[in-house]
């Protein structure tokens, strides 16, 4: 009762002022909202219950009930029979790049270009149902903006928790390759580093930059130029200090791996996720299983990549290694899956038309998940691996209102998520 006083007391004070401020302020964020859906999965360990009321208000979830009937004032969103359910989280985007560029653009577009770039992709992202991203590595400033664009509802997107630059070695993946050296060097990032303590340093500095999580090309990688092959780049000794000083700073390390010892260095490095992952064999999985790090598998990059081998798109270099990864692609996740690994949902879109990341899924069933498995990659676990398990991968009072629709049960069949037909993002309707 008194947060409804609240509410309308604040609605007044708004209507009042009527000023240009209030006009630009975060779009519905102090509006009473009543969705209506036909049926809802509140978690993807639950059972869908029927015809339900969900009441947002300042972008949380205020209330769950069965029925058709709204409070009185609020704003009613009827979904009519869609299945209503928490919003998607993809843990590997690049928000800031679309697929097939010339490796030279980085030479010729300024960094501010990556924004405006950004700011398409992430309508485009949270329209496809995703309502929470991790980037996964851009230029210092481009995924910090968008970050705070659509935190503060300027701009419709999916909540962004952001790495900035990713830490490699001196022409590793990560590193610029391919141009002359005095070039090279211009378009470095900042972030390689050589020993323990250089990499130490390089981690304070993403973080002291914004990082919210800090990324690293453990060992080489498909598209960049550089053509030493998928293995370990990084030391042991540079990947445990590169996860240490994360950690005692609160943050979490997501490491670019293909090749199996780069994949088992990392894991006992103690870094939290691996990326991509492709080439692991049994021992790097022990150690994986042994140290709960999570596998982020992106098997859409792989599909994505695939499509555009033989068009000219790729330098010889880059062929090659597309290539060697193909086959293996189509297995890897089922492997990891069965050696009991835990795998959330991350699909590098960027390498890949932002928007088709709800496709992820069906590829992830074809290795073997179940439709509540890949829903729960995608939500609870998703959300336990950002540290974000009491805020979102979950319906509940408290939670934030990141709310999407389908037609059709993803609980039977999770392919129904490649067509998610409305989404709300923090309590703001995204169209
Ligand atoms: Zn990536």
């Amino acid at each position: 009762m008194m947060g409804k006083v609240w509410v309308s007391l604040a609605a007044t004070l708004l209507a009042g002022t009527a000023s240009a401020a209030a006009a630009q302020a975060a779009p519905a964020a102090s509006e009473r909202i009543a969705v209506l859906a036909g049926s809802v999965i509140t978690s993807a360990d639950a059972a869908p219950a029927g015809t339900s009321v969900i009441v947002v208000e300042d972008g949380r979830i205020a209330s769950i009930t069965p029925g058709r009937d709204a409070p009185a004032g609020a704003r009613v969103i009827d979904l009519g029979t869609r299945t209503v359910l928490p919003g998607l989280i993809d843990l590997h985007t690049h928000l800031t790049g679309d697929p097939g560029g010339e490796f030279w653009r980085e030479a010729v577009e300024p960094d501010e270009w990556g924004v405006v770039v950004g700011a398409k992709n992430a309508r485009l992202t949270a329209r496809a149902g995703f309502t929470t991203v991790r980037e996964a590595g851009s230029a210092q400033h481009t995924a910090f903006v968008l970050r705070r664009g659509t935190a503060e509802g300027i701009l419709a997107g999916p909540r962004i928790v952001a790495a900035g630059p990713a830490l490699a070695i001196v022409g590793g993946h990560g590193d610029v390759s391919g141009f002359r050296p005095a070039i090279n060097e211009i378009l470095s990032s900042g972030y390689t580093c050589t020993g323990a303590v250089e990499c130490a340093e390089r981690v304070r500095r993403a973080s002291q930059n914004g990082a919210d999580v800090i990324k690293i090309t453990a060992t080489g990688g498909v598209l960049s130029q550089q053509g030493r092959g998928l293995e370990a780049h990084f030391s042991n000794e540079e990947m445990r200090a590169i996860a240490d000083t994360a950690h005692s700073l609160g943050l979490k390390v997501m490491a670019h791996a293909h090749g199996a010892r780069g994949v088992e260095a990392a894991a006992r490095a103690g870094i939290d996720t691996i990326e991509h992952g492709t080439f692991l064999d049994d021992q790097a999985l022990a150690v994986m299983r042994e140290r709960g790090t999570v596998l982020v598998p992106t098997l859409m990059a792989f599909r994505g990549i695939s499509e555009r081998l033989g068009r000219g798109v790729y330098t010889p270099t880059v062929e090659t290694k597309v290539r060697a990864v193909a086959e293996t692609a189509r297995t890897f996740m089922g492997r990891a899956r069965r050696a009991g690994v835990r795998i959330a949902f991350g699909t590098d879109a960027g390498v890949f038309e932002h928007g088709r990341n709800g496709q992820e899924f069906g590829l992830m069933m074809e290795q073997g998940m179940t439709s509540r498995e890949a829903l729960a990659s995608a939500t609870t676990v998703a959300a336990e691996v950002l540290g974000m398990g009491s805020e979102i991968g979950r319906l509940a009072p408290g939670f934030s209102a990141d709310i999407i629709a389908v037609e059709g049960n993803p609980l039977e069949n999770a392919r129904v998520l490649e067509r998610v037909e409305w989404t709300m993002v923090r309590g703001r309707v995204i169209d």
